[in-house]
Order: structure tokens, then sequence, then C-alpha cells
């Protein structure tokens, strides 16, 4: 069992010919909104590979609140460890005009997500092959559920985004990093080979369409992005993530996850929308080949 303990929100995405001004009111062209947040991303990314995820977070008592807890069954994930609190439900509202994008996060019942409320579930996380957490929940939550994996021995696997809410200091109870290139050099303030080197085996580094990296004890291993007819990369991070779970939950070693992580995340950006490009396992396997 996979244990995902992140942030659930709605995304609200506008497109339109022109972004207003200050003061300006302009006409869209597209209103859609569309289940997001790294956590049910996540998650969902596991469960459509076949993975058995329970999630542990919190949404709104309203209708995207609703909306995003029944996706969630409808996706096979175990909602036991969601709470409904009496904020509002977390979106991100995401404004396009051609391929720039502007995006406000309103955290809202994804900052519910409590040190209590893991000590509520602890019976989950501490039945879990594997713990995996995004930074979109309370940092404080964080550390609690990472000083429980350790007394535990449970692994986990951190995805460090938004990169500003990490703290260097909890690189020994980490047992896998996954930052994106931007966000190791925020982290590290080092180029991702030296960061690889210094930290073997643990931190892996997706690199967009030139695939991801690590380092294996005595080189770095680079494993090539797969050419693709990238259609929407929102979520490739979170493809990854959710498919390097399934295949370490499987007992791949480090490299094999690494790979089929790479092939998940290459099938997911050809379809659009986070969880509804998130690939099954036929789809990854006969990519692999
Ligand atoms: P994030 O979405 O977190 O910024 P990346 O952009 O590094 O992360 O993408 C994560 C993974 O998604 C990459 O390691 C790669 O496997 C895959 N990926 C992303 N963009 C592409 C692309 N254009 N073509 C093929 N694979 C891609």
């Amino acid at each position: 069992m996979i244990t995902v303990v992140g942030s659930i929100n709605m995304d609200l995405a506008v497109e339109m010919e022109i972004f207003p001004k200050q003061g300006e009111t302009v006409q869209g062209t597209l209103f859609k909104t569309i289940p997001g947040g790294k956590g049910a991303n996540q998650a969902v990314a596991a469960a459509r590979l076949g993975s058995r995820v329970r999630f542990i977070g919190a949404v709104g008592n309203d209708s995207f609140g609703k909306e995003l807890y029944e996706n969630l069954i409808k996706e096979k994930v175990d909602v036991s460890g969601i709470a409904m609190t009496e904020n509002s439900t977390g979106i991100a509202n995401i404004l396009l005009h051609n391929r720039d994008n502007r995006i406000i996060v309103i955290p809202g019942a994804n900052y519910d997500v409590s040190k209590e409320m893991i000590d509520e579930n602890i019976h989950h996380i501490t039945g879990s092959k594997l713990v995996m957490m995004q930074l979109e929940i309370p940092v404080e939550t964080v550390e609690h559920v990472l000083s429980i994996c350790r007394k535990q021995n449970i692994p986990v696997l951190l995805n460090p985004a938004p990169a500003k809410n990490f703290k260097k200091d909890w690189m020994q109870e980490i047992t896998y990093l996954t930052p994106n290139e931007t966000e190791c050099e925020r982290i590290f303030g080092a180029d991702w080979e030296s960061v690889l080197k210094e930290y073997p085996k643990k931190v892996i580094v997706t690199l967009g369409s030139a695939g991801a990296a690590f380092h294996d004890g005595n080189n770095i291993v680079r494993i090539p992005g797969h050419q693709t007819n990238a259609v929407d990369t929102t979520g490739a991070g979170d493809a990854f993530n959710g498919a390097f779970a399934h295949a370490i939950c499987s007992g791949k070693s480090i490299d094999e996850a690494v790979r089929f992580a790479n092939v998940a995340a290459s099938l997911s950006v050809e379809k659009f929308g986070a969880q509804g490009g998130m690939p099954t396992l036929d789809e990854v396997m006969s990519r692999l080949g």
C-alpha cells in the first residue's frame, strides 16, 4: 500500500486572447474545471498503474470538494483518510494565453492537513510500504510524517514542489527526493550533477523532455527522454512520481523504476489534463518494450 499525504485542488483554467491589465475586464475564450493538486495527481498516477493507494488530505465541504472526493473514488484511491473541513477546497486559478500562464493558488483546506490529522491516521501510515509527499500542505505536517516514518522505518518519497518549502536538514529522513532541474538548483544551490553525486540512489532529478538522472553509487545514470508529441506537460512530474512509487513498491530497482517512470511520464504529456493523461500499466509496458 502506498500512502499519499498531500494536496487536492480544483484547477480553474481560463483561456483568453489577452491578459487583462489592472482595472480592465476582458472576455475569455474557454473555462474548464480540472481535478488537480500534486498529491491527488500522484495518487491517481500510481492507482492507474495498479497500486493500492490511500490518501490522507482534506477538501472543503463544498461542491468542488465533493467532486474531487468522488473523482478519487472513481480512480480507485482509498479516500478513508480524507477529511472535509470548514475551509474552502483548494483551487488553482490558471490564466492561459498563448503558451504563457499566470497561476494563483489558494491552498484552503489543504492547509488543514495538520499533525493531529496525521495522528488520527497513524495506522494508515505505519501500514504503508511507501509514503509519498509533496510540499503543498503545511511544512510542520511534512516534518511530522517524516519523523514517524523514520521511527517506523517506512521509506519516503518526497517530491520537493514547491521548492521554497523544502528544508535541507530533511535529507537524512528521505529515501527518494525527486526535484526537477529548477527545484534541484534552488534547493541545493548547485548544478544537478554535483547534487546527484552527493546523494547517490537518493536524488532523482527529472529533466523534462531530456528524461531523468540519478547516481548509482559509481556513476551518474542518465535515462534519456522518450520522443513524444507533447500536448500538455502539466503533471508530467506527478506522473513520474506516481509511476516511480508504483515500480519501487513492485520490487523494482531504482534503475528500473526510473526507466519505468520516464516512460509513464512521457505518455502523460501526450494527453490533455494532469490526471486525465495518467497512463495504465499496459500502456507503459508496451512503450517500455
Ligand atoms: P515537472 O513536471 O515536475 O516540471 P519535468 O518537466 O522534469 O518535471 O518532467 C518530468 C518527467 O516527465 C521527465 O523526467 C520526463 O520523463 C517526462 N517529460 C516531461 N516533458 C516531456 C516531453 N516533452 N517529452 C517526453 N517526456 C517528457
